[in-house]
């Protein structure tokens, strides 16, 4: 079986967006500041955006609000850009927009509860689904609720993080809430390295682990190994 180019997808699907002069509305879930700048820099040219932060995975609540003051601190860098009409990006077709963004609830019991039994499984593996499913199921019915016309996901950014289940779940959690969800494979066309050269120039906190309690004590114990920590 032939492996989709989600990133391709993505790019015909703004290609038809384009030729019809439209602009959809999108609510794009966002992980954190890093993962959303290259996103941001790419799908302001072509959406109407509002970020979504729902990310109950994040076990340490000062670290969620870490996380979460640094995405609304992006948004403002990005729409100060636009005001001033002085934004950059790799596509430059010279259009960009301004991003609202909307804050879900914080609740780490909802991610603990669906990884029970997952704990000790290794990131990338079944409780990372289990994770995408609570996220992308919450960011639909936000979506929905609120008149978008798409949603997608910063997730697909990361070389940590399976493309090819992201965009399962996230078509199957749209296609219940009755929206279409938008393809994507940000780190394809050197989107993660865009987001690194983005990071330093914004100065943004990067976290050097995924979110819950599990993913911070696997990376303790790789450092440990290797005599890092
Ligand atoms: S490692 Fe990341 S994606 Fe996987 S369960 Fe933890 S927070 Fe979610």
């Amino acid at each position: 079986m032939n492996k989709v180019n989600y990133a391709k997808e993505l790019d015909k699907k703004i290609e038809e967006y384009g030729k019809e002069g439209l602009v959809p509305k999108l609510l794009l879930h966002a992980c954190c500041a890093p993962c959303s700048s290259y996103c941001l820099e790419y799908l302001r040219e072509y959406f109407d955006v509002t970020v979504f932060f729902y990310n109950p995975n994040i076990t340490e609540s000062s670290e969620y609000h870490k996380r979460v003051e640094e995405e609304k601190r992006l948004i403002k860098e990005y729409n100060a850009q636009v005001e001033a009409g002085a934004f950059e990006g790799m596509n430059s077709t010279g259009k960009a927009r301004k991003i609202e963004i909307i804050e879900g609830h914080y609740d780490p019991r909802e991610f603990l509860d669906i990884s029970k039994g997952l704990e000790d499984c290794p990131e990338g593996g079944e409780r990372c689904r289990k994770c995408f499913e609570l996220r992308l199921r919450e960011s639909a019915r936000v979506a929905k609720e609120n008149g978008f016309d798409l949603m997608t996901t910063t997730l697909t950014i990361s070389p940590l993080k399976n493309a090819d289940i992201l965009n399962e779940v996230g078509k199957e959690a749209a296609g219940k809430a009755g929206i279409e969800f938008l393809p994507s494979d940000f780190k394809k066309k050197n989107g993660y390295k865009r987001s690194i050269e983005l990071s330093h120039k914004f100065r943004l906190y990067r976290q050097d682990y995924c979110g819950c309690a599990f993913s911070k004590a696997e990376r303790m114990n790789a450092q440990a190994a290797n005599g890092t920590l």
